[in-house]
């Protein structure tokens, strides 16, 4: 049984005290005691290294889920703020609330921060929670089918991994839509066509 382990070390108490307060610690409280116990801990396929790719893996590790792994078709991590380096890249919204609630920087230059301080604070959180061993770059997930007798994904990648077996697939994919027919849990993440950034995804 593979219990898994948080690497607490490199956590502040301010990190793990950064729960909401809509049943988030319990929640996680109850993740470690069904470990404890002895529950399997379950692979975690995530889908991007962006800002929603990262926060999930983050708040895997703080509940006690450490057997997960972020596939980045890139080769860094940030998304969006790593894609995007036109001249005057800047959030809208003021960077204090720009960023993640257990892992406030309380030293922003700007009030609104422009890319490039957004980007590395996105990139100074993979030390910082130690995510390094979790990413694999330049690793895109190509097709995504849900196994109803098994109730585990098989993945595509274009990586060293090319198939990849999940117990949970959780999308950080924001430019990306695509459908997901319910009722057989299949989706298909080859694209349907592209518009500029954003591609559209069918299911057959
Ligand atoms: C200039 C600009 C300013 C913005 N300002 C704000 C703001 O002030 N406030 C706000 O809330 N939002 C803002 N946004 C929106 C911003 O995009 C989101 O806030 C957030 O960064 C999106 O993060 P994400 O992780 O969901 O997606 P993304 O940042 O798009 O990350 C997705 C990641 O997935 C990877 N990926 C894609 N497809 C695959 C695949 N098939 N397999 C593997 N990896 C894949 C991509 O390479 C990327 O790294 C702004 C966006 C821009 C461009």
């Amino acid at each position: 049984m593979a219990v898994a382990s948080t690497n607490s070390s490199r956590m502040t108490s301010g990190d793990r005290t950064g729960y909401g307060g809509s049943g988030e610690q319990e929640r996680a409280d109850a993740v470690r005691r069904a470990l404890a116990g002895g529950a399997p801990s379950p692979r975690v396929a995530i889908l991007g290294a962006g800002a929603g790719g990262l926060c999930m893996a983050i708040r895997l590790r703080q509940a006690g889920i450490d057997t997960f792994t972020i596939y980045e078709k890139s080769d860094g991590v940030g998304g969006t703020w790593r894609d995007n380096t036109y001249p005057g890249a800047a959030c809208d919204v003021p960077s204090h609330l720009y960023s993640f609630s257990f892992a406030s920087k309380n030293d922003w230059t700007r009030k609104f921060a422009e890319q490039p301080e957004i980007l590395a604070y996105f990139e100074s959180l993979v030390d910082r929670y130690d995510l390094g061993p979790h990413l694999r770059f330049g690793t895109e997930v190509t097709e995504a089918h849900y196994d109803d007798g098994a109730g585990t994904w098989t993945l595509q990648t274009t990586g060293d991994e090319p198939t990849v077996t999940a117990d949970v697939v959780v999308s950080g994919l924001e430019r990306t839509t695509y459908t997901v027919q319910e009722d057989k849990f299949v989706t298909y993440l080859n694209p349907a066509f592209q518009q500029g950034d954003v591609r559209v995804y069918e299911v057959p």
